[in-house]
């Protein structure tokens, strides 16, 4: 164990970090990505500090291979959008860099600082960036090129007695940014660690605060919940908790009013991914929030019609609100539940792409994501017996031909970015 110095006013060494070498923190250099790797490697060589972070770290950690790599710098915005040809500064106000490497994506923010709270956007040290982040367990910085572990908060050793403990203080870090208390939950459930009774009691206090989080936001957890591993324990422990009807107030309803229901839900949960493991069959995570549901209220006799799909699409739309889901992945979540009944649908010929719901589209980062009004039920919650089945589409008006070029344009420019994709480029 080695510890990192600062200079005080006095000129005396103040402990600043703890350092752990590789005997010490155990992480095996093959589990961590090689792009990742030459990204930090890179804006090193340019001169800036820059370290592999966040959940990346505590999942190497804990002998996981991460399924992202977050990457924070001292280097600003621009300057590492010069160095990597292959990337492109995301976010109005949060402005972050996304760096492509194949069909990887790469996150690698600038060090931020106190400046404006712990959601404000200044740039500031890797002292100031650390105080920002939620959990101990999430704020370890690792180098991977002297494969060190750099620990400003005692980190390290809340994993090692498996516990989430806040960094941010306990009478500001929910009501700063409410969606905090779904990644306690998240990362408890994940790892098996214990949330400190504090934590709770604020969390079961403070989960109204969630109807002000905007669709989109709601909508990022739950696709990353039900892409975990652990998809059921974070649900089963979100609903314990008093959070879940905010997610999915229509399935938590009624999970809460049958409890066959609740079981059958659950278990769709945990077989969300394959049996290796993975989530490789498009829609398959999806699916296990709307299979319960589908199954009750499609009716099966109908075949494999196009309507019989569309009111199934429209319904299970619908039941996942406020979440927004990908268009597509809902597609193929509708269709894999249909295949389970041996009905497989055509290619639909409507156009099931229907208006942006409020919010949809907004930067998912904690101060700048769209809000609703605090106290309101979340966006478009509304109960299930007000949407019935097969009622007419969300906005799914036919295109004209103008429009869907210009759409088509569009949606070419925001998949490919600039240099087009491929390896990260050199300067
Ligand atoms: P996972 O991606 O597995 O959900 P993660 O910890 O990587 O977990 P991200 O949302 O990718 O989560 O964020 C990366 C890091 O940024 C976190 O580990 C944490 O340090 C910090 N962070 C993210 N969101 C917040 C937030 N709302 N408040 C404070 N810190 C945050
Ligand atoms: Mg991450």
């Amino acid at each position: 164990m080695r510890f990192r110095y600062s200079t005080a006013k006095d000129g005396k060494p103040v402990k600043k970090a703890v350092v752990y070498t590789p005997e010490e923190h155990g992480i095996p250099l093959s589990n961590v990505d090689d792009d990742a790797i030459r990204i930090v490697e890179r804006l090193k060589a340019s001169g800036f500090d820059t370290y592999i972070v966040g959940g990346a770290v505590r999942d190497l950690i804990l002998g996981k291979k991460p399924k992202d790599f977050d990457i924070a710098s001292e280097a600003s915005p621009p300057r590492i959008k010069r160095i990597f040809r292959n990337s492109r500064i995301i976010g109005n106000r949060f402005r972050l860099v996304h760096v492509y490497a194949g069909n990887k994506i790469f996150e690698v923010s600038t060090f931020r600082s106190l400046k404006g709270g712990n959601t404000g956007n200044a740039f500031g040290t890797i002292e100031e960036d650390v105080l920002r982040r939620d959990f101990t367990v999430n704020s370890l910085f690792y180098d991977p090129q002297r494969q060190l572990v750099v620990d400003f908060v005692g980190g390290m050793k809340d994993i090692g007695k498996k516990r989430i403990r806040s960094i941010i203080p306990l009478d500001t870090i929910f009501t700063d940014d409410p969606v905090r208390m779904i990644r306690a939950v998240k990362y408890g459930a994940a790892t098996g660690f214990k949330l400190p009774f504090s934590l709770r009691w604020r969390i079961r206090r403070d989960s109204s605060l969630l109807t002000q989080i905007s669709p989109s936001r709601l909508t990022e957890e739950i696709v990353k919940i039900i892409h975990s591993a652990q998809a059921a324990r974070i649900v089963g422990d979100l609903e314990t908790l008093g959070l879940y009807s905010y997610l999915q107030p229509n399935a938590s309803k009624l999970a809460r009013e049958n409890s066959g229901f609740r079981e059958r839900y659950l278990r769709d949960l945990a077989a969300a991914r394959d049996a290796d493991g993975g989530d490789q069959q498009p829609g398959r995570a999806m699916s296990s929030l709307i299979r319960a549901f589908l199954e009750d209220t499609v009716d099966w006799s109908l075949g494999d019609s196009q309507e019989n799909y569309y009111s199934a699409f429209m319904g299970a739309r619908r039941f996942v609100l406020p979440m927004n889901p990908p268009r597509l992945e809902l597609d193929h979540a509708v269709r894999l539940v249909f295949a389970e009944h041996g009905l497989t649908v055509k290619r639909a010929r409507f156009p099931i792409r229907s208006r942006p719901l409020r919010g949809e589209g907004d930067r998912s980062r904690p101060g700048e994501a769209g809000k609703q009004e605090p106290g309101k039920p979340p966006l478009g919650a509304a109960p299930l017996g007000e949407a019935p089945l097969g009622e007419a589409p969300l906005g799914a008006a036919p295109l004209g031909e103008a429009t869907k070029k210009r759409r088509r344009r569009k949606r070419r420019r925001a998949s490919v970015p600039e240099g087009g994709p491929g390896d990260i480029g050199e300067e």
